[in-house]
């Protein structure tokens, strides 16, 4: 029999209302069910918020210092814990081992890098124009922060807007992708071990439309904090109109890398390997788009379409697999249609393009490392994300062209340039239109204490990660203190 979970709310693993459960299966065996979590709806949406207001009158006011010191304990904790967390998190989701240990290192280092903030969290002393007069801005939490996080970092993602909303004061409701709810029981587990009081944070699982449709339209809810796709963010960032709800959005992309003459072609040749197909292309930040200059064009397709065909495809636990399996059968589909339409438009398929049957691979939803060269900028798959393990090559004729082709993209997350030249490479980082990019390296390998986000189609305008996480989980209030014992206007000529 699996395991059963539960919703954790005000401080207890409870069953849903409605007491119905949907299973969780590993997508490279599917007849492996990982868990059964809890189907939850509306009411439980009310009982966590309701939860979580309670706890907000008292964890706003337990200093930042001391907040922070239970987030450095869950750090620890999950130190201990990681490699039983990569293990559940490679069975729900499929990344290969070392990837999922990566998955639960960016928690860990969120949770040491964030501690650090509860004795910062910086404001402004500035002088008054005024005599005998004193000013500061410092930052005040929110609220209840509705959380709604995807399948493909199943612990990260959510560490990066748990961690920083409770170091700010915020309580929180969680609500993970229902292909990956094991990794967020997990994570939530180790926060009320560490000593997070109960009902400051609160999980509730089931579908987008059963559970985050209540919570993002939920009165008591003060900001919105999504990851996902653009279709979903657009339906999210709606939905907190109305009331004026902060809303957070982290969306979809579609990187591309830049390969001059100039570049160690076997150096940028492993980067597209691990851009391209590393968390089986669906990462956020997955490399799916290369523009190599004509002078070495052909050179770079021969030799990453030779490595590419090298690749393991397979079970994530097994150490000899590079890629795992697509999260499931309708990201199969997509992904097999978006190959379709590859071939329809004309793109040149050097490589893959098939799913993997015969064996282990008749369990699971395993799909060949896919690569199409000659790919032009009316193509579909030019354009749309796709999220899986397709990789799209186009040719340049110049550093401009290289970064206009870059920047020809509904979305801005992250980009790469491969060359050996400082001009090419300062120039490309001032002018393609992104929120992170990289020289040298592929599109993927963000750190947790520089701001993480888009431009264009992937957010609005706010980050993850970093100091700049706690623009998002707090609120500037600025501080006049007048000792003068007069009254004195500001801005008036006496
Ligand atoms: P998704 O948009 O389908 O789902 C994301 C979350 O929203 C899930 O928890 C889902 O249950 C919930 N949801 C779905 N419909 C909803 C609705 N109508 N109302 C409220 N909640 C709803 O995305 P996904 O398939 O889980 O993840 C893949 C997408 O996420 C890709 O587009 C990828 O680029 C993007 N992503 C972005 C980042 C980033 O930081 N920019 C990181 C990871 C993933």
């Amino acid at each position: 029999m699996p395991q059963a979970y539960k919703n954790f709310i005000n401080g207890e693993w409870v069953a849903s209302q409605r007491g119905e459960t949907f299973e969780d299966r590993n997508p490279a065996n599917t007849d492996e069910v990982v868990g059964v979590f809890q189907k939850s709806d509306q009411r439980d949406v009310n009982a966590a918020i309701e939860a979580a207001k309670e706890a907000y009158k008292k964890w706003r006011l337990v200093p930042a210092p001391r907040r922070a010191e239970l987030i450095y304990y869950a750090g620890q904790l999950l130190v201990k814990r990681k490699e039983d967390y990569a293990t559940a998190m490679t069975r729900e989701m499929g990344k290969v081992l070392k990837e999922s240990r990566g998955d639960v290192e960016e928690a860990i280092d969120i949770s040491y890098f964030t501690a650090g903030e509860g004795r910062r969290m910086y404001g402004q002393t500035t002088p008054s124009g005024l005599p005998n007069k004193f000013q500061m801005s410092i930052r005040q939490p929110l609220g209840v922060c509705a959380m709604i996080t995807p399948w493909n970092f199943p612990m990260a993602i959510p560490s990066w807007k748990v961690i920083p909303a409770l170091v700010c004061g915020n309580t929180v409701v969680l609500k993970p992708a229902t292909e990956t709810p094991m990794s967020s029981v997990n994570f939530i587990q180790t926060l009320a071990d560490a000593g997070i009081p109960k009902g400051v944070i609160n999980l509730v699982t089931s579908t987008g439309s059963q559970v985050g449709t209540p919570l993002m339209n939920h009165p008591d809810v003060k900001i919105v904090s999504f990851t996902g796709s653009s279709e979903v963010g657009s339906i999210v960032s709606k939905a907190c109109a109305p009331d004026f709800k902060h809303c957070s959005l982290e969306m979809g992309g579609k990187n591309c890398m830049v390969v001059m003459p100039s570049a160690k072609l076997d150096l940028a040749v492993d980067g597209a390997l691990w851009g391209a197909f590393g968390t089986t292309g669906q990462r956020c930040t997955a490399t799916s788009r290369i523009v190599v200059h004509k002078d070495v064009y052909k050179q770079f397709v021969e030799k990453l379409t030779e490595c590419t065909k090298k690749l393991k495809v397979g079970h994530g636990l097994d150490p000899t697999v590079d890629m795992g399996p697509a999260i499931n059968q309708s990201q199969l589909d997509n992904d097999l249609r978006y190959i379709g339409i590859g071939k329809k438009d004309g793109g040149r398929l050097v490589t893959g393009g098939e799913r993997l049957t015969g064996g282990i691979y008749d369990k699971g939803y395993f799909l060949q490392p896919t690569i199409f060269a000659d790919i032009t900028q009316q193509m579909t798959i030019w354009k749309e994300e796709i999220f899986g393990p397709v990789l799209s090559i186009a040719m340049c004729e110049s550093l401009e062209q290289g970064i206009e082709m870059a920047n020809d993209s509904a979305y801005g997350l992250s980009a790469s340039i491969y060359t050996q030249d400082i001009n090419e490479a300062f120039s490309a980082m001032r002018d393609v239109y992104t929120g992170i990019f990289y020289v040298n390296s592929p599109t993927i390998g963000a750190e947790v204490h520089l701001p993480f986000g888009g431009t264009k189609a992937t957010g609005n305008g706010h980050r993850e990660a970093g100091i700049q996480a706690l623009d998002v989980f707090s609120e500037w209030k600025s501080c006049y203190i007048d000792f003068s014992g007069t009254l004195q206007k500001a801005q008036i000529d006496e």
